[in-house]
């Protein structure tokens, strides 16, 4: 696996319910003309299973798909005409498939959410078929595993088989990981580098690495800038720009201001993310904003004369090879293990992120990471209506607050500590596992039920 594809540029509000459920509609319409089919649709079926078929509407996986059907990708997706074009779609019950050929299509019919119904494999599951008439020509299932990764059903086996590039440094846990930085004597930034150019040159990560960043910039700039209502009946209104306002008007002498700033950072992505706009998943949607906060502080307030985009850099590479052991030993999908594994996860690699450019050795940096899990551990997903909105967006502040706090915490330490990253990794798995499926992204308990309308 490579860090970059956990930092994949997308759009709101949800990278396992929007991102993965986009590409798996485009992948399938593409796959039934690699097999001939195409021409012959007339009908074009869509099953959502469990926590896709509980959240999916909140989480605009039915507007996904369809954009998906159509032909779109999330990197590159039209964000500002979506409205309309769903519109259009209700209006005319048609739809151009890979905006080649125009289907009768009913939102109604031939989108179903399954409620209750799981796949087997995870519980974000797909299956699309295709008809002519009333035959049916071919059906494939698919899953969204988080982050907006997908794999198919033949996909499982041979991911498990499969032979991949040998990498200069490979290691399964953190411990290895440490191992490798130590006889190598590499940072975990430089260790991740050497791996990374197997799949692309230094030239070409350092570019990835720097539009990730960009598209972060861009992201909470765009928030600042943006008022009003967030969309999906809740009507919780948009925070970040009023915030914003009256912070860059505010002269104060508390040394916590900082801490008003990083806040404000985190609201306005996750408030783009809510709004469908474009964000990068850091791991993913649902906790885009603890990343871009972060780092947003250390340039905005800590940098002085030091080479930006090295920072920025390496930031990423450390907080990638943190989010390449919580998707290897455990998961990063709400749906599979709870909010531990989104917010928790972010927050974990935020905090590796900011140990290392503290300046922490690869000791205090793996300590900065496992401090920021363990007082994450057992968070459930309970999002209100099924909405990325409450608690996902204040709790992406408190995520980005927290991750400052490790680092500075394992900062003061020697690198020795009681409980590994490994043992964090393995008990936040544990616990998602235990986890009663109502607390696992289907707005079925906790918050998304105690809710009183006022
Ligand atoms: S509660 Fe956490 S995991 Fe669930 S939707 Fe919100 S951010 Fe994602």
């Amino acid at each position: 696996m490579s860090i970059l594809n956990l930092f994949k540029i997308g759009i709101g509000p949800s990278s396992s319910h929007t991102v993965g459920p986009m590409i798996i509609a485009k992948n399938f319409c593409t796959l039934t003309k690699e097999l001939n089919y195409f021409q012959d649709i007339t009908r074009i079926k869509i099953e959502l299973y469990g926590s896709l078929g509980s959240t999916g509407i909140g989480h605009q996986s039915d507007v996904a798909i369809i954009l998906g059907l159509l032909g779109n990708l999330p990197k590159t997706v039209d964000t500002d005409n979506i409205e309309e074009t769903i519109k259009n779609i209700k209006t005319t019950s048609s739809i151009k498939l890979l905006n080649e050929q125009t289907i009768h299509f009913s939102i109604k019919e031939d989108l179903v959410l399954h409620q209750k119904k799981y796949l087997p494999y995870h519980p974000n599951g797909i299956k699309l078929t295709i008809y002519n008439k009333n035959k049916e020509l071919f059906s494939k299932v698919y899953y969204s595993i988080g982050g907006g990764e997908v794999i198919s059903e033949d996909e499982i086996d041979l991911e498990k088989k499969e032979n991949k590039k040998p990498l200069p440094y490979d290691f399964s846990n953190a411990k290895e990981l440490l191992e490798k930085c130590r006889k190598n004597k590499l940072t975990i930034a430089e260790l991740i580098l050497e791996n990374e150019k197997v799949y692309k040159t230094e030239n070409e990560i350092e570019e990835s690495l720097l539009e990730i960043w960009q598209v972060m910039q861009t992201c909470v700039n765009n928030g600042l800038k943006s008022d009003g209502i967030l969309p999906g009946g809740l009507k919780v209104p948009k925070r970040a720009f009023k915030m914003h306002e009256k912070l860059k008007n505010t002269r104060t002498i508390d040394p916590l201001a900082f801490v008003d700033w990083i806040n404000l950072y985190a609201l306005a992505v996750n408030e783009e993310n809510a709004s469908g706009k474009r964000v990068v998943t850091a791991p993913t949607n649902g906790a885009a904003g603890i990343i871009p906060a972060v780092l947003h502080y250390i340039i905005n307030f800590l940098v002085k004369k030091e080479n930006k985009e090295q920072v920025v850099i390496n930031f990423l590479l450390t907080a990638g090879a943190i989010g390449l052991l919580y998707q290897r030993n455990a998961s990063i999908s709400g749906a599979d293990v709870g909010c531990q594994g989104e917010v928790g996860v972010a927050c974990s690699m935020a905090a590796a992120g900011m140990a290392e450019f503290l300046g922490a050795s690869i000791e205090q940096i793996e300590n900065a990471a496992e401090i920021a899990m363990e007082h994450n551990l057992g968070l459930t997903c309970d999002p209100i209506g099924g909405l990325v909105q409450i608690p996902c967006i204040e709790r992406n502040a408190m995520a980005a607050m927290k991750a400052v706090n490790a680092a500075r915490m394992a900062l003061n330490e020697d690198g020795k500590h009681y409980v590994s990253l490994d043992s964090v990794i393995k008990t936040m798995y544990d616990t998602g596992k235990d986890m009663q499926n109502k607390y696992k992204e289907t707005s079925k308990g906790g918050l998304a039920v105690h809710y009183v309308e006022c």
